[in-house]
């Protein structure tokens, strides 16, 4: 199994827990992101392990990455797979901060279900170029297209933030102004504890082309690194989602590596 850089902490001693979660099941445009954990941490291996922007050096932190979990063909399972082992991860001892890397958006809902248990007033927010606001998509209320719906039905509308969004039907509009929910507040009023998710589609296809569902007039890499910045100390909770390997020539996954 390849672990991703500098993760050389066992589960015990690590303050940050590196997990894939290779699952694409509810993928609607491009097929791909199943592939992505695996591919994020090769390109890991390209970074000095010393970040120069925040006078950081990786080998100095407690990092683990425990893989990729065993993905079965029944979403339910999956999800209720992925739930337990975050809840190991931030139980353990307290300090460990979980990072997810997908696989599909499908995946954040479990995860925050979890964290939720933890920080009863969690706030999340979502960098991401679609709105991911239907009841159900294909027919499942799971998919990737209803992942924000379900953390608004989770946590209530005040405690999600969407950021980057450029992409929604119709019906997803009215579905947010039915309930009153305001998809274009600003971050700045969040001070307790926030779980963030990246779909990497929020970023501008010129930089990373290789997602699902790419989508034109998005966030530069530099504004989205600004935001986790900005965040970074109340935040309990990562994860990377909806990068596609196969449409990749390296940049996007990179780019996910060195935001991971
Ligand atoms: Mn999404
Ligand atoms: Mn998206």
């Amino acid at each position: 199994m390849i672990k991703f850089a500098d993760s050389e902490s066992s589960f015990d001693d690590a303050n940050f827990v590196i997990y894939g979660y290779p699952f694409e099941g509810t993928a609607c445009f491009r097929k791909g992101t199943a592939l992505a954990p695996d591919k994020i941490r090769e390109e890991s291996y390209n970074f000095e392990t010393y970040l120069l922007e925040l006078g950081i050096d990786l080998c100095d932190l407690s990092i683990h990455d425990q893989g990729n979990l065993l993905i079965k063909d029944n979403q339910i399972e999956n999800e209720t797979l992925l739930e337990d082992s975050v809840r190991k991860i931030i139980n353990k001892d307290g300090k460990k901060f979980p990072i997810g890397i997908g696989g599909e958006h499908s995946m954040t809902p479990p995860i925050v279900r979890a964290i939720k248990e933890k920080h009863s007033d969690l706030s999340v927010v979502i960098i991401d170029a679609h709105l991911d606001f239907r009841k159900e998509y294909e027919g499942n209320s799971r998919s990737h297209a209803t992942t924000t719906y379900q953390l608004v039905e989770m946590l209530g509308k005040d405690n999600v933030y969407p950021i980057g969004i450029r992409s929604a039907s119709k019906e997803e509009i009215q579905r947010a102004e039915q309930i009153g929910f305001d998809f274009r507040r600003n971050i700045d009023s969040i001070n307790g504890p926030v779980y963030l998710s990246l779909d990497m589609d929020a970023i501008d296809p010129a930089y990373a082309p290789a997602v699902g569902t790419p989508e034109p007039f998005g966030l530069t890499p530099l504004e989205v690194i600004k935001m986790i910045d900005k965040l970074s100390s109340i935040m309990v909770g990562f994860d990377c989602v909806e990068t596609c390997p196969p449409l990749d020539n390296g940049n996007t996954s990179s780019l996910a590596a060195r935001i991971v």
